[in-house]
């Protein structure tokens, strides 16, 4: 699992746009605070900006492994992973 935190890397935005670029049937939970995670799939087109934004400004944690991420929310107590209704990243890809 990677992290991309503005916070932490003042590139996390850059490498978190590349990170998706490279790993478009990944997966990315959005970290708004403990009680506001979401759950979407690196594609999404919710990360999709025509202007310069720092995505990584809520920071982002990012796996090709779906699973990876729903235990590492369930392990730090979070009641519930909100799930993106626009990408849909529980159905199945086929
Ligand atoms: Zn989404």
């Amino acid at each position: 699992m990677l992290t991309f935190d503005s916070r932490e890397n003042s590139d996390a935005s850059a490498k978190f746009e590349s990170w998706r670029t490279q790993n478009a049937n990944g997966f990315v939970i959005n970290f708004r605070s403990v009680n506001e995670m979401m759950l979407h799939r690196a594609s999404c087109g919710h990360f999709d900006f025509n202007v310069k934004v720092n995505l990584a400004a809520s920071p982002k944690y990012c796996s090709l492994n779906r699973d990876e991420l729903q235990r590492w929310a369930r392990e730090r107590n979070v009641d519930t992973l909100k799930l993106c209704r626009s990408c849909d990243p529980l159905s199945d890809f086929d």
